[in-house]
């Protein structure tokens, strides 16, 4: 056969992949009117329809070129697992073969999403279970988008989703353009219509990113400090190596000047005997002087191979109020779905891993062994 007669069919494009900035551009190329974006975003996110044939209000014609060269594809529900406190958790398997966790933690007054942004994660910090699987690769804007979209389908119209925390697995700042699109359609009044005051973006300290994201995104954020000095902080979420504190508190203090809850929402796993003492509460005290903060104290999670212990109940109350006591919201964090393994740092999913981290653990487990 000769080869110039052999077309492979082009991918389908997966609508889900863009925000209404990006089907904007997508109809005016079809020759269509930008207006059809909203119209789109109402027929998925709010209609639930995927059938094109029912989308009544756009023409046959673009009906017929959407059925031939576009989908709406979300990642597919392999498991699900409800705790005993109702918290859900399930796993998605990507069309590549990999597995991410999606966390619904509902509360009296509201409920959380909590979503992943990578397959695995590229950073080490070396308390996290997530860290240990590696990293694949980035999500699409679809596959981010796609867990938030499923769950609520699932969950059904009288469990509605109120706030979504992007602290699932990976660093959600280092898949910028995908996830800023996902948070705008969490955000868009013609797609899931949060306030911007309930969707949060957790980072390790991303810095270049922080301060990019304020130009193009309105969300509410917050950090993984989990040490108030570099030595420390080095150790256990290694990009302080690349970001020092100096240059993340700066870029704190700026996004919290214009984000919409004008302060920022520090993370601080607590470890027993690393980060604990009343000398650290206040280094972090200080840290925090003059940037508007609130701090959430999280109960570490154990997992396999971890070494590290929870810090003692009552460790963590009296840095809470060494905390308090000098003026800052502390708050310490309820662990919920802790018998699914869904608690914070517990997500794993199912991750190629690209980064080969595996195999230098167990190199490492192997010469601590020999040893
Ligand atoms: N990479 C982003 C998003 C993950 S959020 C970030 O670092 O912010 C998940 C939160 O749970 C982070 O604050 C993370 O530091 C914390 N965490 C990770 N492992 C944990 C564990 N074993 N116990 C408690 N919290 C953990």
């Amino acid at each position: 056969m000769n080869s110039a007669t052999v077309s492979a069919k082009p991918a389908l494009i997966n609508l889900l992949d863009f925000d209404r900035k990006g089907l904007q551009p997508f109809f005016v190329g079809l020759g269509e009117k930008p207006f059809r974006a909203t119209q789109l975003l109402k027929w998925i996110y709010q209609e639930g329809v995927t059938d094109f044939d029912e989308m009544t209000n756009l023409s046959k014609s673009l009906r017929q070129y959407l059925k031939e060269n576009c989908t709406i594809s979300t990642p597919e529900i392999v498991a699900e697992q409800l705790a005993t406190d109702g918290t859900c958790k399930w796993a998605m398997q990507t069309h590549c073969g990999n597995r991410i966790e999606t966390v619904y933690i509902p509360e009296e007054k509201r409920a959380t999403l909590c979503i992943s942004s990578q397959v695995g994660c590229a950073l080490a910090c070396s308390f996290c279970s997530t860290a240990q699987q590696g990293f694949n690769r980035n999500l699409s804007t679809g596959e981010i988008i796609g867990q938030l979209y499923l769950a609520q389908k699932l969950l059904g119209p009288d469990r509605r989703i109120t706030n979504v925390v992007m602290m699932g697995m990976g660093e959600p700042l280092l898949n910028f353009d995908n996830v800023v699109a996902a948070m705008n359609l969490m955000m868009d009044d013609f797609a899931f219509g949060l306030s911007k005051r309930r969707v949060t973006v957790s980072t390790s300290g991303v810095v270049p990113a922080m301060n990019r994201l304020g130009d193009v995104c309105d969300v509410s954020m917050a950090v993984s400090l989990h040490a108030p000095y570099n030595e420390l902080r080095d150790q256990l979420v290694p990009i302080n190596i690349k970001y020092p504190l100096d240059q993340l508190m700066d870029a704190c203090r700026e996004y919290a000047k214009t984000g919409p809850r004008k302060h920022i929402t520090f993370e601080y796993v607590m470890l027993d005997g690393i980060n604990d003492s009343q000398d650290d509460a206040r280094k972090l005290v200080k840290l925090l002087k003059d940037v508007p903060s609130k701090v959430n104290l999280i109960p570490f999670n154990p997992f396999p191979q971890s070494n590290y212990r929870c810090s003692k109940k009552a460790t963590m109350l009296a840095f809470r109020d060494t905390l308090h006591n000098a003026g800052i919201i502390t708050t310490i964090r309820k662990t919920r779905g802790e018998d699914i393994d869904a608690a914070c740092g517990q997500l794993v999913g199912q991750v190629k891993d690209k980064s080969r981290r595996h195999l230098k653990l167990q190199a490492a487990a192997g010469n601590n062994h020999a040893a």
